[in-house]
């Protein structure tokens, strides 16, 4: 087989030597030979195809480690990798999209002094429903602050208690630093209890804009003029599996793995935040599984638009346990009124 000299294989590819060496020494691409004498690489012309291969995945911002997997992957797997890799990036592409728009709302909202003050009646229920044993849901509403958290594992109530908690601490004066605040301790408070982690859905009050801080399968529902808006994403397998199209919304409420969380504070995952507007009629209702895994939307909605914070969590609860109360419910409901 004849060999090829970098220079030639650097034509041949269209990189530079000064890439060849590179990839040479971050493991992407090695060359056949080297000359012990002169250290001069020598390159087989079949090499070509993965040289083209690692252009185009660097092209596409893969990272390194994962080029160095999907070079040795056979086509169909090596197909699969990029699809899934792509996916990836489309996500977090949408995720910064939307954190761009909110920072802009923000800064545009602080520029034209839209600090009108709102107050907030809220309340707070939990219950350990009718077939567990011990309750592993946590909830606080007050201040400014609102969360709820659903802990799963050995020290499920443990790792919700320590993530609320963690909210209830926040200095509620700048919004953006309280988000991130919210999202870096409740991370911190969890990861200390082993075995057990989290999902935690906390809303932070401030002026007439609200933060929210999201990680797993707990939910935050907004109802204005009338409409109601779930606002969170839910961090389960089964909605990646809907976001891929490979699932369908009435296939969900069905599958056996429905609770199965991709994200969850105790793994490396930081929560999802947002900035919303606040405004007066709002009504904000945070929940756990137990409660909109079991009572269906139209009902939540009736409930939330008819009532006052405190009867209304009382009669999700209530509605929850005539259903059978399979799992921990926790809700926590908060109007916008003006001050
Ligand atoms: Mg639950």
């Amino acid at each position: 087989m004849e060999l090829l000299t970098i220079g030639e294989f650097a034509r041949a590819s269209r990189l530079t030597a000064k890439a060849l060496r590179l990839y040479d020494e971050l493991g992407l691409l090695r060359p056949v030979a080297v000359d012990p004498g002169n250290g001069y690489r020598r390159y087989a012309p079949a090499q070509l195809e993965r040289a083209r291969m690692v252009v185009w995945l660097r092209r596409l911002g893969m990272p390194l480690a994962d080029i160095r997997n999907v070079v040795e992957m056979a086509p169909g797997d090596a197909a699969a990798a990029v699809t899934a890799y792509w996916q990836r990036v489309v996500a977090d592409t949408a995720e910064k999209e939307q954190l761009a728009a909110d920072l802009v709302d923000y800064l545009s909202g602080r520029d034209i002094g839209m600090s009108t003050s709102l107050a907030v009646k809220y309340a707070v229920r939990t219950d350990p429903g009718l077939l567990r044993r011990s309750n592993q849901d946590y909830a606080y509403a007050g201040r400014g602050v609102f969360a709820v958290a659903d802990g799963f594992g050995e020290g499920g109530a443990m790792a919700s208690r320590a993530a609320v908690e963690a909210v209830q601490q926040v200095a509620v004066g700048d919004l953006l630093n309280a988000m991130d605040d919210v999202a870096k301790r409740s991370g911190e408070a969890v990861r200390e209890i082993t075995d057990s982690g989290t999902t935690l859905t906390a809303l932070i009050l401030q002026g007439s804009q609200i933060g929210l801080v999201h990680i797993g399968d707990s939910r935050a529902y907004l109802l204005r003029n009338g409409e109601l808006f779930q606002i969170t994403h839910d961090d389960t397998v089964v909605q990646s599996l809907v976001d891929e199209g490979r699932l369908t919304l009435d296939e969900v409420a069905t599958h056996p793995q429905r609770s199965l969380l991709v994200k969850a504070l105790a793994g490396e995952h930081p929560p999802a935040v947002q900035l919303r507007d606040a405004q007066e009629g709002d009504r904000y209702l945070l929940s756990s599984d137990g409660l909109h895994s079991v009572l269906d939307i139209d009902t939540v909605r009736e409930v939330l638009a008819s009532e006052e914070p405190q009867p209304a969590v009382d009669r999700l609860v209530e509605l929850v346990n005539r259903a059978g109360g399979p799992d921990n419910v926790s809700c926590v409901i908060a109007h916008l009124v003006a001050r």
